[in-house]
């Protein structure tokens, strides 16, 4: 019985918000994103996972900027087939900013090809739809089942239209513990957005 928590990206960087939680032998990524800056150091961490795609059961995410989402094309053309959690206005953002970041990929490629240089894009465009596919919409306060031992409800972070908090009620059979996963926050009284919910309590 057992439950991990490993912090592999936007750990000491701003960027590639991922977080991969196991419980017994269930895997759940929390966020998929994407590293934005050098591309020599991005181009690396936006190609490779340091743990096995088809492994992952399920993925929670919590918004939809490039940094916590842009990575999921890749995910599921390595061979992740699972759901992606999300709230409904999160799938559609998801939509717009997938399919713009293949396409910036694409012209990159072009670019960097025309110079002389090499570059595969980490996803297209048939990924792109493929990940959307996968992606399942649910409302704010509703309970997700993700899989054996992991319970998510999401609760609106106030940060972009769709963002949430992630609470996960985490079970390995022998302990329980409540997770709150933030992705980013909003401030309170911002005109359109609403202020970030507040939760109980976690990690009890
Ligand atoms: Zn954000």
């Amino acid at each position: 019985m057992s439950i991990t928590l490993q912090f592999l990206g936007a750990a000491r960087q701003v960027t590639g918000s991922k977080h991969l939680l196991t419980v017994n032998d269930k895997r759940v990524l929390l966020d998929c994103g994407m590293v934005q800056g050098p591309r020599r150091l991005s181009n690396k961490l936006n190609t490779q996972f340091s743990f096995r795609p088809p492994e992952v059961d399920a993925v929670v995410l919590s918004h939809a900027h490039v940094d916590h989402s842009g990575s999921l094309p890749r995910l599921v053309k390595l061979g992740f087939g699972g759901k992606i959690h999300c709230t409904h206005a999160t799938r559609d953002l998801c939509e717009i900013l997938l399919t713009d970041s293949a396409h910036i990929q694409a012209s990159d490629a072009r670019y960097l090809r025309k110079k002389g240089h090499e570059f595969e894009p980490p996803y297209d465009g048939v990924d792109v739809e493929k990940t959307l596919r996968q992606m399942k919409g649910a409302d704010y306060h509703q309970q997700i089942d993700v899989c054996e031992g992991v319970r998510a409800t999401l609760i609106d972070a106030g940060h972009i239209l769709g963002s949430s908090q992630v609470i996960l009620e985490v079970d390995d059979g022998s302990s329980r513990l409540t997770i709150a996963f933030t992705g980013d926050l909003g401030r309170k009284q911002i005109p359109i957005l609403c202020d970030p919910t507040r939760y109980r309590a976690a990690m009890s």
